[in-house]
């Protein structure tokens, strides 16, 4: 078990310095921490304070289904100059990753449109669906038939995931040299409490446990994704990051995986449930971080 989290409101000005000189980057989620349905207060000023501070600053969310346009809007809206240049995605991370592999195949694509938008603006080819299937198992054999074209199986949010996909998917990885990449590994989202659904992680895992295959995790809390990000700030020491998120899973698991500091912000979970969690515990907690911002200030 981890140590006890240190609310960083605790912290007397010598402690709160120590913190503050443990880390050179922040790398910080978006959805819950920056925003929710709008910018969440002080934010700006948040991230604003730390570059004042001598930190760099970057962006790492699970969340692919947002186009450019919406995460330049939502980072405008948060007063946060230029996020976009320094946000890492699953779907931008999952396109390097087979550029970095020099794939010349094309990919089978169970995700969201945004991500196919990625991958075709990095000259990837893919294929995708069907959307429906067909109305008797005999009927099902035609999704069972491998496609030597497909070099890769790409598992993100699919809103129209179905059982001839899951066949095509299981059928492709058959193949011991088609690459499995997957983004988030959520198994749900919250849409309210007590409110959820099944999320991409459900389906990723189905398909893993059907083909035998583990895939490549380039989302939170893959290891491959957060030393993908830190490749991408530049950045060569983990343990100089510190990680701001508000899932613990995801965010502080990201943290244990890469060997960033972490601090969760209780915007979506309770102090109660943080110290219950029974694997998992972020180095540092606070409220928000507009609770933060006093502290930086002084
Ligand atoms: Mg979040």
């Amino acid at each position: 078990m981890d140590s006890i989290p240190v609310n960083l409101q605790d912290l007397k000005p010598e402690g709160f310095k120590e913190f503050l000189d443990s880390f050179d980057h922040v790398f910080s989620d978006c959805d819950g921490v920056i925003w929710t349905k709008g910018p969440l207060a002080g934010v700006g000023k948040f991230f604003s304070l730390m570059k004042k501070h001598g930190k760099t600053v970057n962006f790492v969310s699970n969340n692919s289904l947002r186009s450019k346009e919406n995460y330049e809007d939502r980072f405008r809206e948060a007063e946060i100059e230029n996020g976009f240049d320094y946000l890492t995605i699953p779907s931008i991370a999952i396109a390097e990753y087979l550029k970095s592999v020099n794939f010349n195949k094309k990919v089978y694509s169970m995700s969201c449109t945004e991500t196919n938008n990625v991958l075709k603006s990095y000259g990837i080819e893919f294929k995708e669906g069907p959307d429906v299937g067909a109305d008797y198992y005999e009927d099902y054999l035609q999704y069972m038939k491998d496609d030597p074209e497909i070099g890769a199986v790409v598992m993100d949010c699919d809103f129209k995931v179905n059982l001839p996909k899951i066949n095509k998917a299981t059928t492709y990885l058959g193949r011991p040299d088609v690459h499995f990449l997957c983004g988030a590994t959520d198994r749900h989202v919250y849409y309210a409490p007590g409110a959820k659904t099944l999320a991409p992680g459900v389906f990723t895992e189905l398909v893993a446990e059907e083909a035998n295959r583990r895939p490549v995790v380039l989302g939170k809390p893959g290891k491959a994704f957060g030393e993908f990000a830190m490749k991408r700030a530049g950045v060569t020491n983990p343990s100089r990051v510190l990680f701001i998120g508000d899932m613990i899973e995801q965010d502080v698991g990201l943290g244990r995986a890469t060997g960033f500091k972490t601090l969760l912000v209780l915007t979506n979970t309770t102090k109660e449930t943080m110290l219950a969690h029974k694997t998992i515990r972020p180095d540092f907690y606070a409220e928000s971080l507009c609770s933060i911002v006093p502290l930086l200030e002084k």
